[in-house]
Order: structure tokens, then C-alpha cells, then sequence
């Protein structure tokens, strides 16, 4: 851990990593550990992420009993979906099955991986959905002292998930956005690790997402790496991870990043648009997929740099499609939140556009579980059949 550095995405500036920083000292914009280059992957290991790939980590110590099972979780090929949208193939990333049911998990275990190896005992984060969950159930397992700030008008039905861990919940009332800089605040006069977002060990917990597909496709990446973007961890993470594997050799190119947001709120694809890299506030927010809800996405700017570097995409898609895709993945076996579902919207509209051609192939990442948005259900006309069980031959004696 202790020659990587933590390096400005904006400035350039570089920081220790024995110190736990989120955000620039000078600028404010993400920090990101250095690249690691290796070619090294432990393949006998099959339980845990950070030592099958421990040569991209900076940890020292293997941090056992810490893990829930989180990562290696299925790269699904749809071949209905290939034919239906006319691409070479379509491969969807299962990010459901992991222990709380999102990809949140890899993040939150890098995290508290070395929130520990520098000895803190607390540690906390700001959400109100996926990541509340994941750091409340990690920090159960680890036995660390966890606190979680919601929103103050949070219903129960978000709130009853994450309280069942039985971390600390604090409803902060008042301007929700202001929670994520005073949470640092805080923790760095009170020994608190806030892990929040896109704090550095969120974004190198997401890596593995990218390491996972480069050996789930032997090697031979899509062409285009779909990615629900809201804060902008998870896709500077996986794009990292990609760019670490391409840097050692491990693959031929790495895929476009496509940065997938909800019309309703789509900050990030907005400024892309423009042409620009500076993200502004997203007024009114509002889309089915909350879990990508974000106005002000504190890696935005990042996120734009990053997609400029390497000529990826953003795009919005609209509230029908994204209902039209969770139904679509639905009816091939996979209830997706519908923030997951904007990555199959993006790729039918990319498809569209031609910006996506029949020669191509691309990947979804589906970051979490439709059971956590159960209320989705009364968009949906979800009907049984019913009869007496004298007449159930007739009923199905029908084909
Ligand atoms: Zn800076």
C-alpha cells in the first residue's frame, strides 16, 4: 500500500495513501490510486475478489473474514437480445447476486478493507438505497462501528432494509447535498471512514467488475461496456480496471465506456452533449430509476474527462424505455431495479443511432436487484389466472 499514490483526476496533485482522502486538498475534484500493471491473477482462488487480484490492490494484509462473498458473479450472453436489436452478441453483467444484491458490495468491501488497515473503527456513508444496505451489512460482518445518514423524509420501506443491520441510522434533515462534503468533514475530525460515493476505494472495489469480464470473455472485451451512471464510482472504476488490464497486456483494446442515465435526470449525458466538461445541476430531477437519481454527481466532471480521454458516450434515456426494458429483461429470467434496466435502454438507443453497428457486441452491467424497488410493481398490469380446482384441467388443457 505504501509506494501507490493518491493522484488529483483534475490537478495532478498527489496525496499518501496512508491517509484516508476522498477528495483533492487543493481542488476538490476525485482522487484515483495509481495504475497497477501487472499480469499476475491468482485463478486457483475462486472465493474472494481482492486475492484473485491481489496484484492490482494496494492491500498488505488479506483482511480475511471481512468478505461476504462479494464479485464473481455471472456474465450472462442473451442471444434473443442479440437477434431482436441486430448486434453480434449481448452479454449482461449479474451484478444482483451479490450478498446485498448490488454491485455496491465490491466498493464497500475495498473500503472497509482499508478503513481496517488503517485502523479506523468507525466508518459510515451517505444513501439512501444500495450503498446504506452494503456498508450497514459490511460493517455488521466486520464488526465495526457503522453510521449511516439518510434523508430526513426517507420511507420506512427504504429505511426497514438497511435499519435490519443494525447499524447507527441518522435521518439529516435539511439540504441532502450538502450531506456528502459535511459527512467528510466530519469523519476526518472524528475518526469516521465515510466511504461514500466515489470515494478512491469505492472506484478500485469497481475494477473487478471489468477484470471479471475481461476472463469471463477469455480475454477477447466487447466492444461497448454499458454503465447506469449516477455519482460516477462505479464507471470511472470500471473503466480503470479495463485501462489497468490494457496497460499489462491483458487486452487487446479497451471497450467505449457508455455512461447511461435516465432523461429525468441526466446531468452527465447533458454536459456531454455540450461538449462539455463541467457538469451542471440536473433542476427537477425525477425518474423511475432513483438509484441513479442524482442532480449533482460529485465524479461528474470526472466522468466527462474520462469519456473525452477515451472517446466513450453518455446517454439519456426515456422513463418508457426504461419500464419497456426492465419487463424485456424480466421476461428472460432477470428482475433488475430499474436503474439497471437504463443500461439495455442505452443500448437499443445506441443500436438505433447507429452509434452501435451489427458487427458489434457490448455488455450491460445490471447493478441491482428489482426486489428493492418493489413498488414498481403497479406500473405493471400483474395478473393471475384463477379458476376452482375442479376446472384446472380445462385450464390447462389449453396450449
Ligand atoms: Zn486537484
Amino acid at each position: 500500500m505504501l509506494e501507490k499514490k493518491l493522484i488529483c483526476t483534475a490537478c495532478g496533485s498527489t496525496f499518501s495513501l496512508r491517509e484516508n482522502l476522498a477528495r483533492c486538498q487543493k481542488c476538490r475534484e476525485p482522487l484515483e490510486i495509481e495504475e497497477f500493471i501487472s499480469k499476475n491473477i491468482d485463478t486457483e482462488e475462486r472465493s474472494d475478489i481482492f486475492k484473485r487480484y491481489k496484484s492490482f490492490f494496494p492491500f498488505q494484509s488479506s483482511c480475511s473474514g471481512l468478505s461476504l462473498g462479494e464479485g464473481m458473479t455471472p456474465l450472462l450472453s442473451a442471444p434473443s437480445f442479440a437477434e431482436k436489436y441486430g448486434v453480434k452478441e449481448i452479454f449482461l453483467k449479474n451484478e444482483t447476486v451479490n450478498p446485498t444484491w448490488s454491485f455496491k458490495d465490491r466498493g464497500t468491501a475495498a473500503s472497509i478493507h482499508h478503513a481496517i488497515e488503517l485502523g479506523f473503527r468507525r466508518i459510515g456513508t451517505v444513501s439512501t438505497g444500495n450503498m446504506a444496505a452494503s456498508v450497514a451489512a459490511f460493517g455488521a460482518r466486520a464488526g465495526l462501528e457503522t453510521t449511516i445518514l439518510v434523508k430526513g423524509d426517507i420511507p420506512s420501506e427504504k429505511l426497514n432494509p438497511v435499519a435490519i443491520y443494525n447499524a447507527r441510522l441518522i435521518k439529516a434533515l435539511g439540504d441532502y447535498d450538502r450531506l456528502y462534503e459535511e459527512s467528510l468533514r466530519l469523519g476526518e475530525r472524528y475518526g469516521i471512514y465515510f466511504m461514500n460515493s466515489d470515494v478512491p476505494f469505492r472506484v478500485e472495489g469497481s475494477k473487478t467488475i471489468a477484470f471479471e469480464i475481461c476472463e469471463q470473455t477469455e480475454f477477447n472485451v466487447p466492444d461497448f461496456v454499458i454503465i447506469p451512471t449516477s455519482a460516477g464510482g462505479n464507471i470511472r472504476g470500471i473503466e480503470k480496471g479495463f485501462r489497468e488490464f490494457y496497460k499489462s497486456g491483458l487486452i487487446p483494446h479497451i471497450p467505449t465506456i457508455v455512461a447511461a442515465q435516465a432523461e429525468g435526470c441526466a446531468p452527465i449525458a447533458r454536459a456531454y452533449e455540450k461538449n462539455s466538461l463541467t457538469i451542471e445541476r440536473f433542476p427537477n430531477p425525477h425518474t423511475v430509476a432513483h438509484a441513479i437519481e442524482n442532480p449533482f454527481p460529485p465524479s461528474g466532471n470526472q466522468v466527462l474527462r474520462m469519456l473525452h480521454r477515451q472517446r466513450g458516450v453518455a446517454v439519456a434515456v426515456s422513463e418508457e424505455s426504461i419500464y419497456e426494458s426492465q419487463l424485456e429483461l424480466a421476461g428472460m429470467g432477470l428482475f433488475v431495479q430499474p436503474a439497471s434496466a437504463v443500461s439495455l435502454a442505452a443500448l437499443k438507443k445506441l443500436r438505433q443511432t447507429g452509434s452501435i453497428s451489427s458487427e458489434q457486441r457490448a455488455a450491460c452491467i445490471l447493478t441491482g436487484s428489482g426486489l428493492k424497488y418493489t413498488a414498481v410493481f403497479d406500473a405493471y398490469n400483474l395478473n393471475a389466472e384463477e379458476c376452482l380446482i375442479d376446472d384446472l384441467e380445462k385450464l390447462l388443457a389449453v396450449k
